[in-house]
């Protein structure tokens, strides 16, 4: 059978993108004790999802609960949730973060804990399950921080929230001169955060943990001077892109940025950002038209258009370049952008995704 396309992101009422994650709550009716189980495909605001807003949906899973007993026709709802389970994974492929609730309406309840599935899609036809997989490490709530996420799916949950974080680091330093910062935020995407100086990218280029960022494929983009990314989806990106920086970083570090105190780069890799892609439009049946003596240096790969599934062509044009640029200016992994970019074109495609 063939992989169905499944979409990771949503266009809230101003088309704005949401993210998915699949909600199960397990109850028993108060009357009869009928056991019953209640899916919800939910989603949360996209560009300002972090590790915590995931918590507080975790921690109010019971909430959700809501239907008519089909045994004895009793009203069930949060009071009779016995256990629920949130699963969410990250649109770039790095994995999935399943969490397991139980002992809700008690004092410091409910009771949270976790588990990381490496490189794991989100699968809306999964079985509910109710109870950590036997095989993978549970964690407790306070053990899943944004430093495990790191370590064991690598990539930031937020890389906005990790880039202010460096930000807030180069700001505390007690102004050595010519400083600078190197971090790899998720697969494909390194950042140099520091002092505005000449030569701040080739020499953090020299740095060991910048090895894997200095092949070929990487390009590197310095965040004050990337270009608004031109989008099929939108018509004006330098004003209305959701999630740009100029719009959720706090406006002392804009300042600092715009009086070239501080210069971000960031290198951003394009053959993950062609495979993801172009791996999302296969799924769809969607095949994207290349130029083919464009197509060996990856900075000039242009798609012409895109052919549906019946072979006709969408009119639609977009360069690996955009997607990187929209991954800097959004401060989000170049598979996420890949992925929404190709779910915008398959949305437009089916009519979900409109302005
Ligand atoms: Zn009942």
């Amino acid at each position: 059978m063939a992989e169905p396309f499944v979409f990771h992101f949503r266009p809230d009422s101003s088309g704005h993108p949401e993210q998915m994650y699949i909600h199960d709550v397990l109850c028993g009716c108060g009357v009869c004790g009928h056991p019953q189980i209640q899916r919800f495909y939910h989603s949360t605001s996209f560009h300002s999802f972090d590790l915590y807003s995931l918590l507080r949906i975790a921690s109010t899973a019971h909430e959700v609960a809501d239907y008519v007993c089909e045994n004895c026709g009793e009203q069930v709802g949060a009071k009779d949730v016995q256990r629920a389970v949130v699963r969410f994974a990250f649109a770039d492929d790095a994995g999935e973060i399943v969490l397991f609730m139980r002992d809700f309406g008690v004092i410091d309840g409910p009771v949270i804990c976790a588990q990381l599935f490496e490189q794991r899609r989100l699968d809306p036809q999964v079985q509910p399950v109710f109870e950590p997989d036997q095989a993978v490490k549970v964690l407790e709530e306070q053990d899943l921080t944004d430093d495990l996420v790191v370590e064991r799916l690598g990539r930031y949950f937020s890389l906005k929230q990790a880039l202010y974080e460096l930000y807030c680091d180069w700001e505390d330093m007690d102004d050595p001169e010519d400083a600078f910062f190197v971090e790899k935020l998720a697969e494909g995407m390194w950042v140099v955060l520091g002092d505005d100086y000449e030569n701040v990218l080739s020499d953090a280029l020299n740095e060991r943990e910048l090895e894997e960022a200095r092949k070929e494929d990487v390009v590197w983009l310095e965040l004050l001077k990337t270009p608004a990314p031109e989008l099929p989806f939108y018509e004006d990106t330098a004003h209305k892109l959701p999630g740009q920086w100029r719009r959720w970083m706090p406006v002392s570090t804009r300042e600092t940025l715009e009086q070239g105190e501080c210069a971000i780069w960031f290198g951003v890799s394009l053959s993950i950002i062609r495979e993801s892609f172009e791996r999302a439009l296969e799924v769809a049946r969607l095949q994207p038209v290349v130029d083919e003596d464009a197509s060996v240096d990856l900075k000039s790969l242009v798609y012409e258009d895109i052919m549906t599934p019946r072979d006709e062509p969408m009119g639609q044009q977009l360069s690996l370049l955009d997607v990187a640029y929209r991954a800097v200016w959004t401060g989000i992994s170049p598979g996420d952008a890949a992925q929404l970019s190709a779910e915008e074109l398959v949305g437009m495609l089916l009519k979900v995704w409109h302005a």
